[in-house]
C-alpha cells in the first residue's frame, strides 16, 4: 500500500494531554507533535515532552517533536476573566496599569511609536482596537472596531509598528534549554526577521551541545522581504498564517504561500502550513468546504507538511481533525501525477549529489519501481530525493535515531533505524534486512538505491543502484 507523502504536525494541549488521546492521534496519522513554548510553566512544557517520548509509531520510534519558541509576541497577560467587548466599547491597554476595562499585556514593550489612529490586533486579528489616546509609554487608550472576546495568553499584534523587541527573550532561552534536554528534533523560531536570527539560535544550540535543525516561522513583513536569504540559511519553514495575517494585509498571505512553497522547494528544504487548517473544527465536528479547499491545495502547491494548532491543543474534536487530514490528504494525492509533473530537473547543471537524487527518481520511474531506498546519515540524501516528489516510496535508512525523527516532517519519506555500515558494499545487506522485517517488498521485487560514500558527510551522494530483493 503506498503510503500517504504529506506529513501532519499536531500541537499538543490541554485537549490531547492524555496518554490514550495522543497515542490515539498518531495512530490516525500524526508524524510530528509541536510544544508551542508560548503556553503553560516550564514544568507543564516539559510534561508534554515526556508524555510524547512514551509514544510509538507504527514505523517504530517515537514520533518526531518540535520546539515552537514563542520570541517576542506581545500577548494578553494576567486578565482574571475572559473580557466581551462590543463596537465602540473603550478600554485601555497597559502593562502598568490594571482594572475592569484594563487589557494587562506582557511587560516589557514600549508604546513610544504608537500613535493615535494606529491598529491593535488581538488573537490573530479576531479582535481589532483603535489607539484614541497616547496615554504613556506603557498605557493607550483604545476604541473597540472589531468586536469579540478577549481572552487572556492571546496575541496581540501592533501591525507595521516597529516595537523594539530582541529575537530571543529571555523566556525563549529558558525553553530552548528545556526543549532539547528534552528530546526536540526539530527547533521553530517564531517573528524570524532576517538571515541573521539563526545565527543566534544556532550558536546557543551549539554551545548547549545540541546539532537540531531550526526552522524559521514567516509571519512578519520583514521576513517576507528577506524570504530567499532565510530560506537559504535556515533549514526550514513554516507559513504561520496566523500572525502573517495580521502583519500584513490578509489578501497577500495566499501568494506568499505559494511562493514559501515554491523557494523552499527549489532548496529541497521542508515547508510547513500551519494555522486555521480546520479552525472550525475546534467548535464543531465538521470542517467547512473552503478548509478542505484550503488542505488540498497547499498539497496541490507542494508542502512538505500541514500543521494544525488550537484544533488538536484546545479543541472539542482533535481525533476528527486528524482523521479530516488524512481522509483530504489520501483523496488529494491519489489524483496527483506525481511522477510526471515535478520531477523536472529544470535547464540548470546539477551538482553530483542532485544529479544522482533526480536520477535514482528517474530510474525508478522508468522501470515501474515502487521502493527508493536512500541511505543516509544527516538526512541531506532523503531530502533531495524528496524534492524532486518521485511517485515510488521513500524509504529513508539512517543509523542515527534523532535523522529518523528530523525526517518524518520531509515529504513522502518514511525512515527506518539501520545498523552502521561503511562501505557501499554493506549496502544490500543492511537494506535487505529492513525490506524484509517490515515487510516492504516482495521477493524478487526491484527497489532503487542511493546514498553517499564516505558516508556522514552531507552532499556526498553519489551512489546509485538498482536491486533485486532476495
Ligand atoms: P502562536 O503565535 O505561537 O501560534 P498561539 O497563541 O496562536 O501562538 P497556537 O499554538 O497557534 O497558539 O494554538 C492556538 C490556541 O490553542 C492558543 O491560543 C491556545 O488557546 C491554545 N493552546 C495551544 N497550546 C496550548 C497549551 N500548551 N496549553 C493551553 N492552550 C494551548
Ligand atoms: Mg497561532
Ligand atoms: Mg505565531
Amino acid at each position: 500500500m503506498k503510503l500517504t507523502s504529506t506529513k501532519i504536525i499536531a500541537t499538543v494541549g490541554p485537549s490531547c494531554s492524555t496518554p490514550k488521546m495522543i497515542q490515539s492521534l498518531v495512530d490516525k496519522g500524526v508524524n510530528c507533535f509541536r510544544v508551542n513554548l508560548s503556553h503553560g510553566s516550564q514544568k507543564e512544557k516539559e510534561s508534554y515532552f515526556k508524555l510524547i517520548c512514551s509514544l510509538q509509531l507504527p514505523s517504530g520510534g517515537r514520533p518526531a517533536i518540535l520546539g515552537d519558541l514563542s520570541g517576542p509576541k506581545i500577548r494578553v497577560n494576567g486578565l482574571e476573566s475572559s473580557l466581551e467587548l462590543n463596537d465602540g466599547d473603550i478600554v485601555t491597554i497597559s502593562n502598568k496599569l490594571k482594572g475592569r476595562t484594563v487589557i494587562p499585556v506582557s511587560s516589557g514593550v514600549k508604546f513610544q511609536k504608537v500613535e493615535e489612529g494606529a491598529k491593535i490586533l488581538i488573537n490573530d486579528g479576531r479582535v481589532e482596537l483603535e489607539v484614541i489616546e497616547h496615554i504613556s509609554n506603557s498605557t493607550l487608550k483604545c476604541k473597540t472596531t472589531i468586536p469579540g472576546i478577549v481572552e487572556n495568553r492571546k496575541g496581540v499584534n501592533f501591525p507595521g509598528i516597529q516595537l523594539d523587541v530582541p529575537t530571543l527573550t529571555e523566556q525563549d532561552k529558558e525553553d530552548l534549554e528545556l526543549a532539547l534536554k528534552n528530546g526536540a528534533d526539530w527547533l521553530a523560531l517564531s517573528f524570524v526577521r532576517s538571515a541573521s536570527d539563526y545565527g543566534l539560535v544556532r550558536s546557543r544550540v551549539k554551545k548547549l551541545g545540541y546539532t537540531v535543525p531550526i526552522m524559521a516561522k514567516i509571519e512578519k513583513w520583514e521576513a517576507v522581504q528577506n524570504l530567499d536569504e532565510i530560506i537559504d540559511i535556515f533549514d526550514g519553514v513554516m507559513v504561520a498564517r496566523g500572525d502573517l495575517g495580521v502583519e500584513l494585509p490578509i489578501e497577500r498571505v495566499p501568494k506568499i504561500q505559494q511562493d514559501v512553497i515554491d523557494k523552499a522547494r527549489h532548496v529541497g528544504k521542508p515547508v510547513v502550513i500551519a494555522t486555521q487548517i480546520l479552525d472550525s473544527m475546534t467548535e464543531r465536528p465538521v470542517p467547512t468546504r473552503a478548509e478542505v479547499s484550503d488542505i488540498a491545495n497547499a498539497i496541490l502547491e507542494g508542502a512538505d507538511a500541514l500543521m494544525v494548532t488550537g484544533e488538536t491543543a484546545a479543541g472539542d474534536y482533535p481525533e476528527k481533525v486528524i482523521n479530516v487530514l488524512t481522509r483530504v490528504i489520501k483523496e488529494t494525492e491519489s489524483n496527483i501525477q506525481y511522477h510526471d509533473h515535478p520531477i523536472s530537473r529544470g535547464n540548470k547543471k546539477l551538482i553530483t549529489a542532485r544529479a544522482i537524487s533526480h536520477a535514482a527518481c528517474s530510474v525508478a520511474y522508468e522501470q515501474d519501481i515502487k521502493i527508493l531506498v536512500t541511505m543516509t546519515h544527516t538526512g541531506s540524501t532523503a531530502r533531495m530525493v524528496s524534492k524532486y516528489r518521485p511517485s515510488a516510496r521513500i524509504v529513508a535508512m539512517t543509523p542515527i535515531e534523532s535523522i529518523c525523527r528530523q525526517l518524518s516532517i520531509v515529504w513522502g519519506v518514511t525512515s527506518f533505524l539501520v545498523k552502521e555500515y561503511n562501505s557501499t558494499d554493506k549496502i544490500q545487506d543492511v537494506v535487505n534486512e529492513v525490506l524484509i522485517d517490515e515487510n516492504i517488498l516482495t521477493s524478487g521485487e526491484k527497489f532503487v538505491v542511493t546514498g553517499g560514500v564516505p558516508v556522514g558527510v552531507p552532499g556526498t551522494t553519489n551512489y546509485l543502484s538498482v536491486i533485486k530483493k532476495i
